[in-house]
């Protein structure tokens, strides 16, 4: 778990004029990126001022499912704009009725009936934050974004089975690099290494290869 779970599925609290909880929520600092927990078309997008919510946006999954994203500082998706899981959906914040900067998360099943998230809270909170703790979903926001320019949403459907196969190379790319990333932070350093030794240049090389690979390990470090 990437952010700590503050608020618990079904908890009675008097902020909530004790009604009880129907989500669960997430602290992370404001500003932090949010990213769609599954993919599907945005139904809803509210902004409740200082009350309830506050910002929010619901996503109707593709399973049928809703999913709501609560008390963001700022939205970035449209009506009725197909998410793929991991495109950004704004920036979390404390807006509505909130005591601190913290994402809520709900769910309803596809009959409409609230249920608990906290089975998948732990990879709600992973899929948010900054691209680089997760660089495959980054790399589908950024191949989502550039088709919705190039062809246009409206063209979406034409091209599908194209940008299907694309998109599940990229997905599957960016899943084997988050999962490889330690090892392949080690092949670098390694092979880093070797070439250390093999040149005869050897203090240019230690002082570039040298900052090179902090920033590599710091990446990697910083990333999980
Ligand atoms: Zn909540």
């Amino acid at each position: 778990m990437k952010f700590q779970l503050t608020g618990k599925y079904g908890e009675l609290a008097e902020i909530r004029n004790n009604v009880p909880h129907h989500g669960i929520d997430l602290a992370m600092p404001q500003g932090t990126d949010l990213h769609s927990v599954m993919s599907g078309t945005v139904e809803q997008i509210v902004d409740y001022g200082t009350k309830n919510l506050g910002k929010g946006v619901f996503v109707r999954n593709d399973d049928g499912t809703l999913s709501i994203y609560g008390h963001l500082s700022q939205i970035k998706v449209k009506m009725h704009e197909h998410l793929y899981a991991g495109e950004t959906i704004g920036l979390s914040g404390n807006t509505g009725n909130s005591t601190g900067p913290h994402l809520h998360y709900g769910m309803k099943d596809v009959a409409g009936h609230w249920v608990d998230p906290t089975p998948i809270a732990e990879k709600v909170s992973n899929m948010q934050g900054d691209w680089w703790h997760h660089p495959g979903q980054f790399l589908l926001d950024k191949w989502n974004q550039l088709g919705d320019k190039v062809i246009g949403k409206e063209n979406e459907i034409m091209f599908h089975p194209l940008l299907d196969m694309l998109r599940d190379g990229l997905i599957w790319l960016g899943h084997t690099l988050t999962d490889l990333m330690p090892e392949i932070g080690c092949a670098i350093t390694i092979a880093a290494g070797i070439a250390i030794m093999f040149t005869g240049n050897f203090p240019k090389y230690v002082t570039r290869w040298g900052f090179g690979m902090m920033g590599v390990i710091s990446w990697i470090i910083l990333g999980k």
